[in-house]
C-alpha cells in the first residue's frame, strides 16, 4: 500500500488516533513530513514452514494507522519454539500501545527490558522487532529501507553461489555451472561441512564398544582441501573468486596451517576457519598469511565483532542479521566495518528466510563495506508465500522496488503451511572425533 493510499485511507476510515498531548503531536506531525503519531496497536506471531529445514517465525506489528504494518524475521531453526514463546508471553505485551517511529529509543529499551542482554533468542526477538519498525518506517516514507540508510552504494548486491561435489571432478563441474549461470563468486566444499576431513563411519581405529560415526580429524582436513583448490585453479584459472566454509573445524595452529596452504589459491575468503571460542588464533593467521578470512556466522553479540574488525585481524563480516538484534546494531557493525576496511558478507542460505535476507540486502546495497552477501535457492513455495521477496539474477540480488523491506507475507499460505514435528527437539547434530570426542559440528 502506497502513501497515497494510507493518506486516502486516513480521509476516510475511522482510524483510533493514539492518546498524545496535543502539542506533542503536532511536533510530532511537523517532524514527520505531515503524518500523524503512531501507536503500536498489535504484534503478532506468525510461525511456518517452507518444508525441511525451512522453519520460520515472523512478527507482524500493526500500527493505529490503517494498512500500515511492519514485519520481522525472529527465525531460529533450532529453537523455534522458544522464540516464539519469547515474542508472545515477554516482547509483545511489552511493545503494544509504543511509537514506532523511534527505532533506536525501542532498540535500546528492548534490550535492557531482559536484563540479561543477548545470546541468540533475545537477539532473534529484537531482530523481529527491529526489522518491522525499519519496514514501518519504509512505508510510511514510502521509500526502500536503503534509501534511508543513505541510498545506493552499488548497482546492486552481488551474491556467491553455493556449490559441492565429493570429488574434485564433480567440484570443478558445479564451479562450472555457478559460473555458467552468471556467478563470479562460488562457495565450494568437498561433501558437506567438514568433508574431506572424515574418516568414514565404522573405518579407522576406533575404541572397543566405542563412536563407530563419521569422525573428523583436523590433520586430515589440512592435507585434502587445499589440493582441492589447487586443483580448480589449474583447471578454472584465477577469474573466478573462490570461496570455502571451514565450519569451525580447526583449532589453533591447524587454523594457521590450512589458511597458509591455501595462500598460493587466491582465495576470495576462508569462512570460519576456526570456532567463536578460539578466535585469538586470527592473530596467529594474519602474521603467516593473507588468505582473507571471513568471520561470524554463529556470533550474537556485537562485541565478538569488534576486536576482529578494530584490529584489521579479519576481512569480511558474516553475521546473521536475524541473530545479532536486527537492521540497527548490524549497520552500526558495518559503519565500524566502513572505518576499519573491513567487508561484509552476511551469512543467508541454509534455514535463512526471505525476510531476512532483505534486511541483508538493505544494509549491503547502502554500504561502501559491501563485500558479497551469500545466495539463498528458495523453493516455489516461498515465492508464493513471499510477495515482493527478492531475486537473484545471474548473480545479483534485486528487491521489489516496494517501500519498506518490500516484501510481503501471504498469511493464508503461511497458515496452511505450519510448523511440523520437530526431530530431536530441533537439535543441530553432534560431531565427533575417532575417539569419540565431542568437535564443532
Ligand atoms: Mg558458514
Amino acid at each position: 500500500m502506497t502513501i497515497m493510499n494510507r493518506r486516502d485511507l486516513l480521509k476516510t476510515a475511522a482510524i483510533s488516533l493514539p492518546l498524545i498531548p496535543v502539542a506533542a503531536a503536532e511536533e510530532i506531525q511537523k517532524s514527520s513530513n505531515g503524518l500523524p503519531p503512531l501507536t503500536i496497536q498489535d504484534a503478532k506471531v506468525i510461525a511456518t514452514s517452507a518444508g525441511g529445514h525451512y522453519r520460520w517465525v515472523f512478527l507482524k506489528i500493526v500500527t493505529s494507522e490503517a494498512g500500515l504494518y511492519g514485519i520481522g524475521s525472529a527465525a531460529d531453526v533450532f529453537q523455534d519454539m522458544a522464540v516464539i514463546a519469547d515474542l508472545e508471553d515477554h516482547l509483545k505485551p511489552w511493545l503494544i500501545g509504543k511509537d514506532p517511529d523511534r527505532i533506536e529509543d525501542l532498540w535500546q529499551s528492548a534490550q535492557f527490558r531482559t536484563y540479561w542482554r543477548n545470546g541468540p533468542i533475545n537477539n532473534n526477538v529484537l531482530s523481529a522487532m527491529d526489522m518491522a519498525l525499519w519496514d514501518i518506517k519504509g512505508k510510511r516514507a514510502n521509500m526502500p529501507i536503503y534509501q534511508m540508510l543513505g541510498g545506493k552504494a552499488h548497482d546492486a548486491v552481488a551474491v556467491y553461489d553455493h556449490q559441492q561435489g565429493t570429488t574434485k571432478e564433480e567440484c570443478l563441474d558445479a564451479l562450472q555451472k555457478s559460473l555458467a549461470n552468471g556467478f563470479t563468486h562460488v562457495r565450494i566444499q568437498l561433501g558437506g561441512y567438514g568433508g574431506g576431513g572424515f574418516t568414514p563411519q565404522g573405518e579407522g581405529n576406533r575404541a572397543e564398544g566405542g563412536y563407530q560415526g563419521p569422525a573428523f580429524d583436523e590433520e586430515q582436513y589440512v592435507d585434502t582441501i587445499p589440493p582441492l583448490f589447487e586443483y580448480l585453479r589449474a583447471k578454472a584459472g584465477f577469474g573466478p573468486k573462490l570461496l570455502h566454509d571451514v565450519h569451525s573445524h580447526m583449532t589453533g595452529m591447524n587454523a594457521v596451517e590450512l589458511a597458509r596452504r591455501l595462500e598460493p589459491c587466491q582465495m576470495y575468503f576462508v569462512e570460519d576457519i576456526l570456532p567463536p571460542e578460539q578466535l585469538s588464533y586470527y592473530r596467529n593467521i594474519r602474521e603467516i598469511c593473507t588468505t582473507p578470512q571471513a568471520v561470524g556466522e554463529i556470533f550474537t553479540h556485537p562485541l565478538e565483532v569488534v576486536p576482529l574488525v578494530k584490529d584489521r585481524l579479519i576481512d569480511f563480516i558474516r553475521n546473521r542479521i536475524a541473530a545479532t538484534g536486527g537492521i540497527t546494531p548490524v549497520r552500526k557493525l558495518t559503519a565500524l566495518c566502513e572505518i576499519c576496511g573491513v567487508k561484509t558478507a552476511f551469512q543467508e542460505g541454509a534455514d535463512n528466510d526471505p525476510v531476512n535476507q532483505l534486511a541483508a540486502y538493505h544494509i549491503d546495497l547502502s554500504s561502501s563495506a559491501f563485500g558479497i552477501q551469500e545466495e539463498n535457492h528458495f523453493p516455489p513455495i516461498v515465492h508464493d508465500m513471499f510477495p515482493g521477496m527478492a531475486e537473484i539474477r545471474k548473480g545479483y540480488l534485486y528487491d521489489s522496488g516496494k517501500p519498506g523491506l518490500g516484501v510481503e507475507i501471504d498469511e493464508d499460505l503461511a497458515r496452511k503451511n505450519p510448523l511440523g514435528p520437530m526431530r530431536n527437539g530441533g537439535a543441530y547434530g553432534t560431531g565427533r572425533t575417532i575417539d569419540g570426542t565431542v568437535w564443532y559440528p
